[in-house]
């Protein structure tokens, strides 16, 4: 929790919005605070005051002093990762608007969330490299998400009977294979049996060694579907939660 006067903590703009007289609202996610709210007076005004250090997706460590009315107000930007290839291509921007929307709906205020921050920061780097579909990052960011907080579903082993799936579908009990599936009612979100390898291996290995798969593997493209419904199944066990 913050207290008087001044402090600095490394992290992210989530959002910013313009106030009335020529200053901006941040939303900042920043190491051991969480997500939290500030001012930059004066930011919006002729002087850059902040040299791009307000922008959405920059990262930086960020200098705050209380203001007198003792809401956050931001003194000073160093900026460590500006994201510009994130920030330059429109789809990779959307998913990280729409990731940034999740962390404030789902993230209590000033609660520090270190690991999610790490998460988010190494999936922005991911959704970066122009070789990986976006949809492979929103999984990767939001499997990653639910694992730390205890929510992901074993991706190798069948829900119900424990074995290795050929395909499986993604259901409320977790993955269930399709000789488990087969006295269910209705249709659900099913994955074959490359797809589910490829989900586990972008979910689990590092970020750079699934940027080097998708530059080695141009006609993993074509998973981008697979990736897409997998990153929705699970954003929805956010919901659930
Ligand atoms: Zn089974």
């Amino acid at each position: 929790m913050l207290r008087q006067g001044l402090m600095a903590a490394s992290g992210v703009v989530l959002a910013r919005a313009r106030t009335g007289e020529s200053g901006l609202w941040l939303t900042l996610f920043l190491r051991g605070e969480g997500v939290l709210r500030a001012t930059a007076p004066g930011a919006e005004s002729g002087h850059v005051r902040f040299g791009g250090g307000t922008e959405p997706f920059v990262w930086g460590t960020f200098q705050l002093h209380r203001g007198r009315a003792g809401g956050l107000c931001l003194s000073g930007v160093d900026i460590a990762d500006d994201m510009l290839s994130l920030r330059k291509r429109p789809e990779a921007l959307y998913t990280a608007v729409r990731w940034s929307r999740l962390v404030k709906r789902f993230l209590p205020f000033e609660y520090p969330a270190d690991v999610l921050l790490a998460n988010l920061y190494w999936n922005m780097r991911l959704l970066s490299v122009p070789a990986v579909p976006p949809a492979a990052a929103a999984w990767r960011f939001l499997w990653r998400w639910l694992e730390d907080w205890g929510l992901a579903p074993d991706l190798a082993h069948c829900s119900r009977c424990g074995g290795a799936p050929e395909g499986a579908e993604w259901t409320e009990e977790g993955l269930l294979c399709s000789h488990c599936v087969r006295d269910r009612q209705g249709a659900r979100p099913s994955f074959s049996g490359a797809e589910l390898t490829l989900l586990r291996q972008v979910a689990e290995r590092d970020g750079e060694a699934v940027a080097h798969l998708f530059e080695k593997n141009e006609s993993f493209i074509k998973y981008e579907a697979a990736f897409a419904l997998a990153a929705r199944c699970a954003e929805g066990l956010l919901y659930e939660k």
